[in-house]
């Protein structure tokens, strides 16, 4: 069973707001073992919305659509729904009372135009809305080479939509496919090597059809390797994901930082925690980038709950200007040994100024510094403007992340 995903209204195709129904209409998709093969989004008018529904009939087995559902004129995908099935729209009474009944608890009158709503195309069934007026619809289009599609259509707005998903459609789904499935993805997040660099160490892994599948994907240097299985349950896909797991760990060794949603200061921090250390930054080419990383890190990770204050993680920081710097305090392995003293903490992390590089691009140094030593990097600045800050942020803060691997396994 494949599935394709469509989002309707003009505030989508221009640009105004975000489809973040389609992303969560997948995901869901994705728990129930059905795969996404395709995302529309179309705008109000009647022509993109049926070019949109006769595309997604013909090539999935089940669509969902959200929005379009609303009361007003610019409101059109029971008009369309109408024209895929040939069938005109006709005033459900059940509708109608629903819709009647929601206005009264308000203690108003129903408007004139929340009537539309009630409108269904004859041979459709209603999907019921416990929390909004627009009632969504579910109906069987034929394919234009034979068969049918089942269509689930529910209004646009993401907390009627959800509830609707639950209760109805979800069941419908799950009654269409008896022998049942899930889909089960597990994010592998790297960082220190660029995204064909980290390919090229995987035997053979990303090559499309293959099962499990590998995706990768780059945000702001961090490196996603998304396994995805297909099984009957959650631990038949888990039981086909750990040795994919296990051959990307063994290739890909320390640069491999984490899962999910985490990032290299979250592994950073998690690691200074464990091993009971602290830290502290004086940073000037990273503008304050480390600082706020470390610092967010340690909210998240230390919860609310300060009052059990955490002497070990990250102190606190400097941020200083390049231009009111003294010349001889730009020094990276400087900078990481005042962190140390002035905080008092184990490691000391120092960013020093961005100075030319031999190969006439920009570059700074960074440096981390304990009791047995410095150790000290030059990092090349780079990835274009929008990344060069983000990248040369975390590459300092993955050094303290080698730092403390080098401690422990020492
Ligand atoms: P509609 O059902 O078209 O009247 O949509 C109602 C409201 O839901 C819109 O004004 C949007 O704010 C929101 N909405 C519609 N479609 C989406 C979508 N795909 N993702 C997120 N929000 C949406
Ligand atoms: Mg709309």
């Amino acid at each position: 069973m494949r599935a394709e995903v469509i989002a309707i209204g003009d505030e989508l195709t221009s640009g105004q707001r975000l489809d973040t129904n389609s992303r969560w209409i997948s995901a869901e998709l994705a728990l129930l073992g059905i795969p996404v093969v395709f995302h529309t989004t179309a705008c109000d008018t009647l022509a993109a919305g049926v070019e949109a529904f006769r595309a997604a009939v013909d090539r999935a087995d089940v669509v969902i659509a959200t929005g379009g559902l609303g009361p007003t004129a610019d409101d059109l995908t029971r008009e369309v729904l109408a024209e895929m099935a040939g069938a005109p729209l006709e005033l459900v009474p059940e509708a109608v009372i629903a819709i009647e009944s929601r206005f009264a608890r308000r203690g108003m009158p129903m408007p004139e135009s929340n009537r539309r709503q009630a409108m269904l195309p004859r041979g459709s069934r209603l999907i019921a809305n416990p929390t909004g007026t627009a009632p969504g619809i579910d109906l069987e289009c034929e394919k234009a080479n034979g068969g049918t599609a089942r269509v689930f259509s529910l209004p646009g707005v993401p907390s009627e939509m959800h509830i609707m998903w639950r209760e109805s459609v979800q069941p419908a789904l799950q009654a269409m496919q008896p022998e049942g499935g899930t889909i089960r993805f597990r994010c592998l997040k790297c960082f220190g090597a660029g995204e064909s660099a980290i390919e090229e160490m995987l035997p053979d892994l990303i090559r499309r059809g293959r099962e499990p599948a590998v995706g990768i994907t780059a945000h702001e240097a961090t490196i996603t390797l998304r396994i995805a299985a297909r099984g009957v349950d959650e631990a038949a896909c888990e039981a086909a994901i750990a040795p994919v797991e296990a051959t990307i760990r063994e290739c890909l060794g320390p640069l491999v930082f984490g899962t999910g949603d985490d990032d290299v200061e979250d592994a950073a921090v998690r690691s200074l925690l464990a091993a009971g250390q602290t830290l502290a930054s004086i940073e000037i080419g990273t503008a304050g980038r480390v600082a706020a990383l470390f610092a967010q890190a340690m909210a998240r990770l230390t919860g609310r709950d300060r009052t059990s204050a955490v002497a070990v993680g990250y102190r606190g920081g400097h941020v200083l200007v390049p231009e009111q710097t003294p010349q001889g305090d730009t020094h990276a392995s400087m900078l990481a040994e005042r962190a140390r003293s002035e905080f008092g903490t184990a490691i000391g992390l120092g960013i020093g100024a961005e100075r030319p590089a031999a190969d006439g691009r920009r570059a700074i140094d960074i440096t981390v510094a304990d009791a047995d030593g410095t150790r000290t990097i030059e990092h090349v600045m780079g990835g274009g403007p929008a990344l060069t800050l983000a990248r040369a942020a975390k590459t300092a803060v993955d050094l303290v992340r080698y730092r403390l691997r080098e401690a422990e396994s020492s």
